[in-house]
């Protein structure tokens, strides 16, 4: 496929015309610039809003109005059991059974509460493998879950940077560092795709290893989900968690998803912090003392369903249903592909695509490394109808999402930028 990419509008358009997944675009609202849809690149830090989010929301309030508390059970999508309306579609995408995910909180929450139930360091066996340059969220997490136990973060976190004069980490290098801490590895905890390369890691391979020592394989998968291809049932990896609002299209501070392995989820004696939502279903209004754990994710949950929150969820999940993560991948590496391609001929500007070119290691976003100038460049799109992203100190992010971009919007964008003048 790459050699029979042609750098003309024509090409690009015909492309579109023989997308089968070309018709999604309309499900979504695309911010204006001059009275035209913008050229959003940037469904990796925002996806766009999908149209039936309003419909779906006035419907909600007008259950709300009309019910009041009576809603949590006679509402048209009963709120007592919102939840269980995601763990279906979240599971085929990020390969789960349906028992092993559940929509609850935010990331960063979310991470901190699988870490109090999976990070239990002891005194030989405490410390935390993780990526340098990780997501700064990411880091205070890390960070300061290792003082709660005592530890001195210096000591207890391993940080795994690129080789010197590299950008991106080698999984080998992962594989080595777990290998070389082995018995006193409690912990690898990363960014299934990084925020800032778009690296993809072989996370296959480093539970693996992670549990050939002993330990416990933990990713943060923000940028992943939605996005590359993920099974992490069948890589047994321990948990993991997401936001929604990225790759998922579920807006502004969307409801986050966990994944616990059934091996773990199963186990009602795996420490954790317990509100009422985890409990069992059929004694939750019992009011009565003593915690019983649901089987699965679920058990993980604390406070009852945020549900305006997840109206949103419910309607970008429909759209994601409609597909499948096969062909979203299938276009997305086409897509991004073509992006490449035509970044490859630019001459008049300086800079590195510093994300791998192996598409297995690699999402849909493309990060651009500047030399000088990015913030410029950046600006420049800007100011012509690109939504991009720009992240300190010198890259811009370029997402184009197989869900509602098209190769005409890489075909525009890279026209914009190849007439920068600086
Ligand atoms: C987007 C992102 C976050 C954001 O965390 P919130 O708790 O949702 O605010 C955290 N970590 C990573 C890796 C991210 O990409």
């Amino acid at each position: 496929m790459p050699n029979s990419y042609i750098a003309t509008l024509e090409f690009a358009l015909n492309e579109d015309r023989i997308d089968i997944l070309f018709p999604f675009r309309e499900r979504f609202h695309f911010p204006q610039h001059n009275n035209a849809a913008v050229i959003y690149l940037c469904g990796n830090s925002l996806g766009l809003q999908p149209k039936s989010v309003s419909f779906l929301m006035e419907k909600e309030l007008s259950d709300w109005a009309n019910y009041g508390v009576e809603g949590h059970f006679k509402a048209t999508l009963p709120w007592f059991s919102y939840h269980h309306l995601f763990s279906e579609r979240l599971a085929k995408i990020v390969g789960a059974n349906k028992d092993e995910v559940v929509a609850m909180n935010a990331l960063t929450v979310n991470l901190h509460l699988l870490m109090l139930s999976f990070y239990r360091p002891t005194p030989n066996r405490y410390k935390i493998i993780m990526e340098a340059g990780a997501f700064p969220s990411d880091q205070y997490a890390i960070e300061t879950q290792v003082r709660l136990h005592g530890f001195n973060p210096e000591d207890a976190i391993i940080e795994i940077n690129p080789k010197k004069g590299n950008f991106l980490i080698d999984d080998a290098d992962f594989i080595d560092a777990i290998n070389a801490a082995g018995n006193s590895l409690a912990l690898v905890m990363i960014g299934g795709v990084n925020y800032y390369t778009g690296q993809f890691f072989n996370l296959d391979k480093i539970t693996k290893t992670t549990h050939n020592v002993g330990a416990i394989a933990g990713y943060d998968l923000a940028h992943a989900v939605g996005n590359v291809p993920l099974e992490l049932h069948n890589w047994d990896v321990d948990f993991a968690c997401w936001c929604s609002y990225k790759y998922l299209n579920s807006g502004p501070g969307g409801v986050g998803g966990i994944f616990v392995h059934q091996k773990h989820g199963n186990n009602p004696n795996v420490p954790r912090l317990a509100g009422w939502w985890g409990n069992d279903e059929t004694s939750r209004f019992k009011m009565t003392k003593g915690f019983i754990p649901q089987p699965g994710a679920a058990g993980w949950q604390m406070s009852n369903a945020p549900v305006f929150n997840m109206v949103a969820h419910n309607a970008a999940l429909d759209i994601f249903d409609k597909t499948n993560m096969s062909s979203l991948r299938e276009k997305s590496i086409k897509l991004t592909g073509y992006l490449e391609f035509l970044l490859k001929s630019i001459t008049n500007l300086n800079f590195t695509i510093i994300t791998p070119v192996e598409t297995e290691r690699r999402g849909c976003q493309l990060s651009l490394l500047f030399d000088d100038n990015g913030k410029k460049v950046f600006e420049t799109l800007t100011n012509n109808g690109v939504i991009a992203d720009w992240r300190e100190p010198n890259v811009i992010r370029i997402a184009p999402t197989p869900l509602y971009n098209t190769f005409e919007d890489c075909y525009r964008f890279y026209e914009i930028l190849r007439n920068i003048i600086l």
